[in-house]
């Protein structure tokens, strides 16, 4: 039997603490939330990290036994110790799937891997937001609607400031007429990195069983897969050289 890909759900886990309407939604932290849903998807084993724990939660074993990490962040970014974002970049670059959810675009880690700008428009009006799958034989796609809607978001909207995706698998249109890429994927040398744009705190985003299921997809596409060994550096010829 195939053993579960090990996910870390990581979590600044701030507003659930400082504000009272965040807190109303996520008692227990949005990343209980999350680690509960991918926990009831097949094949998914989830534990929590958060910043406040030592090392932010995220240990050198921790890290060794992820296979995918996902991370929510957005007012205590630059409270990330700078030790640790060098040390999920690593993990990443060996293989181990990085899911990026919404404010988490100026997370130090995303910025690190993406080494554009990563700004983007905002405004937090509450109205509806369709994601579009534009990518449907994806495997984050897998099962999906051909396009869903999430009846109140923040919206984001383009020019977002990051490379071409290797892959783009959901568009986003908003009521206000703004389109965004709320659904990329890059490969950053063995790893696989997603950005998933919906996840405003004052909203109940991460109890939608759509966004259950493309957060379950999108652990499974970045889960690591590959040669189990790479070697670099000067190499004595496979053939004999004349
Ligand atoms: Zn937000």
């Amino acid at each position: 039997m195939a053993t579960k890909i090990r996910v870390t759900v990581w979590n600044e886990f701030q507003h659930e603490k400082t504000n009272k309407a965040v807190r109303k939604i996520y008692p227990e932290g949005m990343h209980t939330v999350i680690a509960a849903a991918l926990n009831a998807a097949p094949g998914i084993a989830a534990r929590t990290a958060t910043l406040d724990e030592s090392e932010h939660g995220l240990t050198e074993a921790v890290l060794a036994a992820t296979d995918v990490l996902t991370w929510w962040g957005h007012m205590a970014h630059n409270q990330v110790d700078d030790k640790i974002v060098a040390r999920v970049h690593q993990r990443v670059l060996d293989g181990m799937g990085l899911i990026v959810l919404h404010s988490g675009h100026f997370s130090k880690i995303f910025k690190m891997l993406m080494g554009t700008g990563c700004d983007l428009k905002w405004r937090e009006d509450g109205r509806k937001e369709r994601l579009w799958v534009v990518d449907p034989g994806h495997p984050i796609a897998d099962g999906l609607p051909e396009y869903f809607e999430l009846p109140q978001t923040e919206m984001y909207g383009e020019h977002f400031d990051i490379p071409q995706p290797d892959q783009l698998v959901f568009v986003s249109w908003f009521a206000g007429g703004e389109v965004f890429r709320s659904g990329c994927c890059w490969h950053r040398s063995k790893g696989k990195v997603f950005y998933f744009r919906p996840g405003h705190e004052t909203y109940p985003i991460f109890y939608d069983k759509t966004v259950q299921k493309v957060l379950a997809n999108g652990v499974r596409w970045a889960a690591p897969t590959g040669v189990a060994q790479i070697i670099r550096g000067n190499h004595k010829p496979l053939e004999k050289l004349a």
